[in-house]
């Protein structure tokens, strides 16, 4: 196996999907990148599934994550063994406080201030879905039922550690202006749940599709206000995505085909990475993940 030498050595990375459909061949793209990433840099897998959404929740879509990773034989060191323990023991509403914490620690410093503006109110100030600041000022009632945004100064660009070559300048995208952070549900935003499950998992390799290169500064403008420097130390690496013959991004709600789907019509572990290496370019086709993680070279 090749192992990056030059490269520096990493405690712990994640896989980190969401139960809201059945897992498509994007999602493995993604876990088979994390994965060999972690082995060739000697970082432990966390297995983390994001399941704050409750309204999209549902137990098969749990189930069918263990399903396939095991199924392709994706390795993962750390995390839930099956379902039930995930439910027990893993879940992110066993995090709550956690999440709480921090949200009060924004609150207290004057980081963040509440929004009553629906999501048509929005839109409609505003052409590009950029939030134009609306309640900034308001001072809205604490108590009233609203999302919190967090408040964006002039500091949208951030310093990003990329796991190969030197630190890059991350840019905030004007739509994610004033991002919310805790939503009217009672629940965190993905935004800061993800960094606060980052931080209490000591992550600090993080492998994600460069769809999420936005959320990363956002993550880091946070970590950064919470004064949270292990995360700014994180290294990053956004892949690049598989997409439709129409250049689209896979979707589990687009209707992606799914490793669900391929295995009730009979294919095998095989026949995904076969898939696997003509989307990825790989430069021979492999079948089983030892033969992708012999093959799989880091590119940017
Ligand atoms: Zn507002």
């Amino acid at each position: 196996m090749k192992k990056y030498k030059h490269f520096m050595k990493f405690s712990t990375t994640r896989l980190a999907p969401t139960p809201s459909g059945y897992l498509h061949i994007g999602n493995v793209v993604n876990f088979l990148t994390t994965a060999a990433l972690a082995r060739k840099m000697d970082a432990k897998i966390l297995l983390r599934i994001d399941d704050l959404d409750l309204s999209r929740k549902r137990p098969e879509y749990v189930k069918d994550i263990f399903n396939t990773l095991t199924f392709l034989g994706i390795p993962y060191d750390e995390g839930p063994a099956d379902p039930l323990d995930f439910e027990q023991n893993w879940s992110q509403h066993r995090r709550l406080e956690m999440y709480q914490e921090a949200f009060e620690s924004l609150k207290i410093n004057n980081l963040v201030f509440a929004c009553q503006c629906s999501r048509k109110q929005v839109s409609l100030a505003s052409k590009n879905g950029r939030y134009p600041g609306t309640c900034r000022n308001k001072s809205l009632d604490n108590n009233r039922v609203c999302n919190w945004r967090f408040r964006i100064e002039a500091f949208t660009s951030t310093k990003v550690n990329p796991i190969a070559g030197t630190v890059e300048s991350l840019q905030l995208s004007k739509r994610m202006q004033d991002f919310v952070v805790w939503k009217k549900d009672g629940l965190p935003a993905y935004q800061l749940a993800s960094l606060m499950d980052d931080l209490h998992f000591d992550v600090d390799l993080i492998v994600r599709g460069k769809d999420l290169s936005r959320s990363t500064a956002a993550q880091l403008l946070l970590a950064k206000a919470l004064k949270r420097p292990s995360f700014l130390n994180a290294h990053f690496h956004h892949h690049s995505l598989i997409l439709t013959p129409e250049n689209k991004k896979l979707s589990k709600s687009a209707g992606s085909i799914s490793i669900h789907y391929m295995r009730s019509i009979g294919l095998e572990p095989e026949d995904v990475y076969r898939q696997v290496s003509v989307l990825m370019g790989l430069e021979k086709v492999v079948t089983n993940f030892g033969e992708f993680l012999e093959v799989y070279s880091f590119r940017k």
